[in-house]
């Protein structure tokens, strides 16, 4: 764990290494504001770990890491105080000495990303004007297209589509979705996405209904701890399938998924598009080649569901160990 007191900016940031492969980890930035600069440390060693699992699980030659700008008040900082919060950062992931890649996060743009890299080389993420791979969401949207396919038996066309949260990624995903000619039923808090429910010709409902929806796929792109005890009880879908992350409000969850028969796909690995595009970059981007590797979650998603099947676990239970298996033999080639 590496943190430091900004010289600049005062602020406390911290980055958190959890494994390297290679010699190397990727994990982006979130710059928030925490009550505590102890919270700001827990938060990165949570999510740096989670990194590592979802790395693996993607198949990536990368450890997990994950950095934190603990911002002094709930403001966005803006104009010089930014650039003084991002110039200490840059000193810090050089401090590293190339062991940590940062990225963007929650509270970090692409134009940030573009302003660091000005001061150190270590920066993943680029805009794509600039060559890099830019805004991740899209690819976080194919990514979950992907996984939905293989969730499902037989084709998208025709089948009826819930999807919660209509931002970056969930917004890209009903488009997408609709482009297949799925039948879609749209939510979000943000009565302003409602306009794309009009455009789509979808459905739309609050989001205290959009759970208990009858369909083919519920696929969640809001928030995390949707589902709880009570919440899958009453679930009328088959599949979900969704960009949110740590979607479960405890792990136990996942084992009442099963019993009730319902297909969950588990968040670090459907939601891995924009990690595994971000990741392409470090070889050079070619749109191609990331396009693919992020279409390789549905081949990964199959693999975690004949493992629960043949196993009788959850789909959780089923991809930890495939992602622990692919720690383990990254590990034995780092
Ligand atoms: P976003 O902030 O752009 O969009 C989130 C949307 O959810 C907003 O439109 C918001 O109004 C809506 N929302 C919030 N609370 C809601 C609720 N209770 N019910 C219904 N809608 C609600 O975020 P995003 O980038 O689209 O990410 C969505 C989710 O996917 C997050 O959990 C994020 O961590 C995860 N994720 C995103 C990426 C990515 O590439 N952006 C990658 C991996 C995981």
């Amino acid at each position: 764990m590496h943190v430091s007191q900004g010289e600049r900016s005062g602020a406390t940031m911290v980055i958190v290494v959890h494994r390297t492969v290679e010699g190397r980890s990727l994990g982006g930035c979130r710059m928030w504001h925490y009550a505590h600069p102890s919270d700001a440390l827990s938060d990165a060693k949570r999510l740096a770990r989670s990194m590592s699992f979802k790395a693996a699980a993607a198949g990536l030659a990368l450890g997990g890491a994950k950095a934190v700008i603990a911002l002094p008040d709930g403001e966005r900082p803006v104009g010089a105080q930014r650039e003084r919060l991002l110039r200490d950062f840059a000193e810090l992931i050089e401090s590293v000495q190339g062991r940590y890649i940062t990225g963007q996060d929650v509270g970090v743009s692409v134009e940030d990303i573009s302003y660091l890299a000005r001061f150190t080389e270590h920066v993943a993420g680029h805009p794509v004007s600039e060559g890099g791979s830019g805004d991740p969401s899209p690819y976080t949207a194919r990514g979950v297209e992907a996984g939905i396919r293989a969730s499902l038996t037989g084709a998208l066309s025709g089948r009826h589509v819930v999807v919660v949260g209509l931002g970056h990624v969930g917004g890209e995903l009903a488009r997408r979705l609709h482009a297949a000619g799925a039948k879609l039923t749209l939510s979000d808090t943000d009565e302003r996405t409602r306009a794309l429910a009009s455009e789509l010709g979808a459905s739309w409902v609050a989001p205290n209904e959009a759970l208990t929806v009858p369909a083919d796929v519920l696929s969640p792109c809001a928030l995390g701890g949707i589902f709880d005890q009570e919440t899958v009880a009453s679930l009328q879908v088959p599949v979900i399938a969704g960009a949110a992350n740590a979607q479960l409000n405890e792990d136990r969850v996942a084992d009442a998924l099963a019993a009730r028969g319902i297909a969950w796909a588990p968040d670090f690995i459907i939601n891995a598009g924009g990690l595994i595009a971000v990741a392409c970059e470090l070889d050079g981007f070619e749109r191609d080649r990331a396009l693919r590797a992020v279409d390789g979650i549905a081949d990964t998603l199959t693999e975690v569901y004949a493992h629960a099947r043949r196993d009788r676990v959850s789909t959780l239970t089923a991809a930890k160990a495939l992602a622990g298996e692919r720690l383990s033999s990254s590990a034995l080639a780092a």
